[in-house]
């Protein structure tokens, strides 16, 4: 694999939020992104390139990498659901392999399930709406009328990978757009066009919204 990108929540940030929260003087600027977008590295080494990924469909994920490291995600899921981003991961892997505009089609429902979260807060008849303004500030700097919108999206997020890039449900899936759409298979494909048609769509409304009232 090129690299294998995965959403996580880190404790070590949460734990420093509550910290933040119990701060009789910590500042909400404070807080950090407890989930974040992570290229997954060797444990060994630290290396994200030119890893060989084994497992089978409901199987743990191994990883295997050139420097002879080896990592495997825990095969125990009885405990705890967070426990099986492992399989899960593999199962993404699995499905890009056989059919590249899978990953059109994952990304897709994530984009709308985004736009109608904030379609009910706006619509909500308590007036009180206000958009964060992580998402408003995308929202205006992607240039929507990029005939490339991968390209578009990149610029506006500056992606912080390999490192953690953390960020609201919108930030972080649509870095997994920009990164799918690289891929001309993906980009040029019926799936890949509906999920910019989307991306647009959901943008678009936000540059809407965001203008009547932003949370500061
Ligand atoms: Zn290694």
């Amino acid at each position: 694999m090129d690299q294998i990108v995965i959403d996580r929540w880190d404790s070590g940030t949460a734990d420093w939020n509550q910290g933040v929260a119990n701060d009789l003087w910590g500042e909400t600027s404070s807080y950090r992104h407890a989930t974040g977008a992570e290229v997954l590295p060797c444990p060994g080494c630290g290396n994200h390139q030119n890893l060989i990924v084994e497992g089978c469909w409901d199987d743990p994920l191994t990883v295997l990498c050139p420097c002879g490291d080896v990592l495997t995600t825990d095969p125990d899921r009885s405990w705890s659901p967070a426990n099986d981003w492992g399989r899960n991961v593999l199962k993404r892997l699995i499905l890009n392999a056989a059919d590249p505009t899978y990953e059109a089609r994952r990304l897709r429902p994530r984009v709308v399930e985004c736009h109608e979260r904030e379609r009910l807060l706006w619509s909500s008849p308590l007036g009180c709406y206000r958009m964060d303004p992580e998402d408003f500030e995308l929202a205006v700097a992607v240039d929507l009328d990029a005939s490339d919108l991968g390209a578009a999206l990149t610029r506006a997020l500056k992606p912080a990978l390999p490192e953690r890039h953390g960020g609201l449900p919108l930030t972080l899936v649509l870095l997994h757009v920009a990164l799918a759409l690289r891929d001309p298979l993906v980009r040029d494909s019926e799936d890949g066009q509906r999920l910019q048609d989307a991306v647009r769509e959901a943008l678009g409304d936000f540059r809407t919204w965001g203008a009547q009232g932003v949370a500061r």
